[in-house]
């Protein structure tokens, strides 16, 4: 390694230099992968507290590529967001979502809302709202019944753009949710600025809640969080739900919804299907 400065030593380094190495296969990778009908969409229920009744579906991206082998999430959306795919991508899974919800609606299955997520490059783009209206008048899904679920940073840009945005969108009765809240360093301004409904509080504070017995800082942080919310008039779901005890702990803290392998993992829409077929037998 020449020794100009730590980056190149950094540089040189096995690991960082295979990160690289993935980074660029994934960007390079993500290019087609639209055009190649890589993506698909798993659908997760969301659970109303009060009478134990599906109230949703969270819509996730879901990217089968032939050779890079399985690629969550988690790990290309962030590539997609600096590429700028995400514009693209995002409105696929839009327009998907939309599309499998109204399928489902008309074939007589009941589950709700339709939640899908939307990044923080998405919502830069002026003709947004537009593209959001558009997906439901084309597929004949409900304004009424989608939810967009935005990063606490996305909602750091507070422009003038995005309260228009918001605002439009509100008009057309589209719900709008706040992700990962308590994740994302802010100011908690914002929430009484934008017409946020609902606060999805981040599997990372759910994972301790049984553990620790109803003590320690991640209940703290939970109860807290429902407090803010209920103290704003907004619903409050908390994701990552595992146990029946994390429920329990949810449900005397006063929690409004939960989503979590304890009800059901992401499902292929198949699997989905049946999912809420058997639930509406029992
Ligand atoms: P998220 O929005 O916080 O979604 C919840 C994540 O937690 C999902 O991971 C889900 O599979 C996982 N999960 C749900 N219940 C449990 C549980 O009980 N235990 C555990 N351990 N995990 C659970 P996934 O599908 O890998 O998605 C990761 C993240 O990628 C999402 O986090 C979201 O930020 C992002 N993402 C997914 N789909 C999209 C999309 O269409 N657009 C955008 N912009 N982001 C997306
Ligand atoms: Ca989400
Ligand atoms: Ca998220
Ligand atoms: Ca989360």
């Amino acid at each position: 390694a020449r020794r100009e400065g730590r980056n190149h030593i950094e540089f040189y380094s096995p690991t960082a230099w295979l990160q690289a190495r993935r980074r660029l296969e994934i960007e390079h990778a993500l290019r087609g992968a639209l055009e190649q009908e890589e993506f698909s969409l798993a659908y997760q229920p969301l659970i109303d507290l009060a009478d134990g009744g599906v109230c949703g579906m969270e819509a996730l991206l879901r990217w089968h590529h032939p050779e890079l082998g399985p690629c969550a999430p988690g790990e290309f959306i962030e590539i997609a967001e600096a590429t700028g795919d995400i514009v693209a991508i995002g409105e696929w899974v839009l327009r998907e979502a939309c599309r499998q919800a109204a399928a489902w609606d008309a074939s007589g299955l009941r589950f709700g809302r339709m939640s899908v997520n939307v990044s923080a490059v998405q919502l830069r783009d002026p003709g947004f709202t537009q593209r959001v209206l558009l997906a439901c008048a084309d597929t004949g899904w409900s304004t009424a019944r989608l939810e967009l679920e935005i990063t606490e940073s996305a909602l750091l840009l507070d422009t003038d753009a995005l309260w228009e945005c918001f605002g439009a969108l509100q008009s057309a009765g589209v719900a709008l949710a706040v992700d990962d809240f308590g994740t994302g360093f802010s100011s908690l301004s914002y929430l009484s600025r934008f017409p946020v409904g609902r606060l999805k509080i981040d599997r990372s504070f759910i994972a301790g809640l049984a553990a620790s017995d109803g003590t320690g800082r991640a209940v703290e942080v939970t109860r807290a969080i429902i407090q803010l919310g209920k103290a704003l008039r907004m619903q409050v779901l908390a994701e990552g739900v595992e146990s029946n005890e994390d429920e329990r702990l949810l449900r005397e803290y006063g929690c409004d919804e939960v989503q979590g392998y304890l009800h059901s993992r992401p499902l292929a829409p198949r699997e989905m299907v049946r999912w809420l077929q058997a639930r509406a037998l029992s």
